[in-house]
């Protein structure tokens, strides 16, 4: 019955195929002896393959009673590379196997775990497992509300990726929820659908399960008839796979419809079967119950002692009930509360996280601002520099414009007269020679009439370079009027000046105008600075002698008598 005999031995894997298999259907024994089988070949198996074997031991352990090793076998499992999918299925048979050992917190941590990774497993390779096991453990302990969204998610999965089985065991499963919750309506008729499946599983002992919980909640709604009918179909099923406590639970069942019409007797027989099952399965809520019809129908009958006795019991199973109930909740509200405050410190770190990037974004940004800032500056800084640069150079080029004459580009009137005071202050100062020169071009006004105002003003420019060629250096040369020049040479004396005017006037001979039949001639008056004498003074004496050289001819160079 373990395996088709062949000529070949049957590969690894179509042997663990077939140990999957046996182990959702086959007693665990026969399962167990595969498994004998395979463990010497192990060596040859790929780590996911190894992995599944040593799921498949851990539960067969379970099944043969042997919850503490199994959980240890899951333990060391933990450490191994595991896909996804196996993770959640030993974390479900772990929380599983915490239920049969009734470690509350244990359950409430793998089933955690299991829920958790279950909900990162991709759509094609979902698990109802952890959500139908949790969809019974929150129903156990009251939490209704959050065992309805895990049914309905169970059975969701199961239509979606489970086999008929599964559909039937989540839609059972979650009846009973609705049962619990006292939703008859749509227990029933989840009851319903998962029985219609069921019938195509053939599954006797799932099908008569579900029969039991129907014919139960048909009781609770007064419908009698069609629950004895219920019972009278899962009872035999279940007397078939020699499921205990299925059986205990149908029988129970059974009592309370029989109990309910009255019938005392059937009642106490059903009842007295059911409750050892029912003891070593732990249902205390169960056992308390069927201790209190058996106390009342004794008092019934008249026999006080033996349902004193039973009401004893009864009062026993309802304190171990309600001590289960208060471990299981104290195991949710502490696994509960410790996913919580994970929740609230992630929250937190999160938060802080954020914080920081926006301290970070801020200050780059203040940065970003500042550079800006300072290149804006900059940038200004250097524009108005420039600006004052050329505002200066400006305002320096039209100070001079304002103190040159246009046309020769000699000092004007009021820029000579300004440069020959600073000039006669420091000779003053220093006792130092200085001469003034006061020269007026003669007849000009015929050089207008016949040459025009062009040739005129062209006289002009020349009169003023041979006067810049023949002083070159510190001289102050300016045109202080029309056709009127003056010249002041600090630190020079009349010995010194005399030669170069009359150098001066050879070279006026020799300007080309545009008018040479008649050469230029200028007449000269000359002064040398006397010891304090004021510039008006000086330019008075000067001025006295250039109309002394006028009057004697012209064209001559007449020094000024001392004052
Ligand atoms: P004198 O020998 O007595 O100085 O005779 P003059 O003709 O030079 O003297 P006057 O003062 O009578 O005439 C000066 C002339 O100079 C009058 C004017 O036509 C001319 N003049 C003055 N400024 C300019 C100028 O900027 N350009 C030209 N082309 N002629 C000018
Ligand atoms: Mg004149
Ligand atoms: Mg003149």
């Amino acid at each position: 019955m373990i395996c088709a005999q062949s000529a070949d031995p049957p590969s690894l894997e179509s042997q663990l195929e077939r140990v999957q298999e046996l182990n959702t259907t086959a007693p665990w024994r026969e399962t167990r002896a595969l498994l004998d089988e395979i463990e010497p070949r192990l060596g040859e198996a790929t780590p996911e393959q190894r992995a599944d074997f040593w799921l498949i031991r851990a539960r067969n352990q379970t099944l043969a009673g042997n919850m503490e090793r199994a959980l240890g076998q899951l333990e060391k499992l933990f450490d191994k590379p595991l896909t996804r999918k196996q993770e959640v299925r030993a974390y479900a048979l772990a929380a599983n196997i915490a239920i049969l050992l009734r470690r509350w917190e244990d359950t409430f941590d793998y089933l955690n775990r299991a829920l958790q990774l279950a909900g990162r497993l991709e759509a094609a390779g979902s698990s109802n497992v952890p959500f139908s096991l949790a969809a019974y453990v929150y129903a156990k302990i009251g939490e209704t509300g959050q065992a309805i969204d895990y049914g309905q998610r169970s059975v969701d999965l199961a239509r979606k990726h489970g086999s008929a089985r599964d559909v039937c065991i989540n839609q059972g499963r979650l009846a009973f929820v609705y049962k619990t919750a006292e939703m008859f309506e749509l227990a029933r008729s989840h009851y319903r659908e998962a029985i219609e499946t069921c019938g195509e599983t053939g599954d006797e002992l799932v099908t008569g399960t579900i029969e039991s919980g129907l014919g139960d909640l048909l009781r609770a709604t007064g419908d009698f008839e069609r629950a004895e009918e219920l019972f009278r179909q899962a009872l035999p099923r279940l007397r078939e796979t020699d499921y205990q406590f299925g059986l205990g639970e149908a029988r129970f069942y059974k009592a309370r419809l029989h109990w309910e019409q009255g019938e005392l007797e059937t009642t106490e027989q059903l009842l007295e079967q059911a409750l050892s099952p029912l003891e070593d399965d732990e249902a205390w809520d169960y056992v308390a119950e069927a201790y209190g019809m058996l106390s009342e129908i004794e008092t019934g009958r008249g026999n006080h002692e033996q349902a004193l006795a039973y009401t004893r019991q009864q009062l026993e199973a309802r304190e171990r009930f309600l001590d289960l109930e208060r471990a299981r909740q104290l195991a949710h509200l502490q696994v509960a509360f410790d996913m919580r405050s994970r929740e609230q410190e992630l929250a937190l770190l999160r938060e802080q996280q954020r914080v920081s990037e926006l301290q970070a974004e801020s200050r780059r940004h203040q940065d970003r601002l500042r550079w800006l800032a300072y290149g804006f500056g900059g940038f200004l800084f250097l524009t108005l520099t420039l600006l004052l640069i050329r505002v200066l150079r400006e305002r320096r080029h039209f100070r001079r414009l304002a103190g040159l004459d246009s046309l020769t580009k000699l000092n004007n009137h009021t820029r000579f007269f300004d440069s020959a005071r600073m000039m006669v202050d420091k000779a003053h100062h220093d006792h130092s020679p200085l001469v003034l020169a006061l020269g007026d071009i003669d007849y000009f006004k015929h050089v207008n009439d016949e040459f025009g105002h062009i040739a005129g003003d062209r006289a002009l420019k020349e009169v003023a370079r041979v006067l810049r060629e023949t002083f070159p250096g510190s001289a102050n040369i300016g045109r202080i009027g029309g056709e009127e020049f003056a010249l002041c040479l600090p630190e020079e004396t009349i010995e010194y000046a005399l030669p170069r005017l009359d150098a001066l006037r050879e070279a006026l001979e020799m300007i080309n105008y545009g008018g040479n039949s008649k050469p230029l001639t200028m007449s000269f008056g000359v002064a040398e600075l006397e010891p304090d004498e004021p510039l008006e003074e000086l330019r008075r004496r000067a001025d006295e002698a250039l109309y002394r050289a006028k009057h004697s001819g012209r064209n001559s160079v007449v020094i000024a008598d001392p004052d």
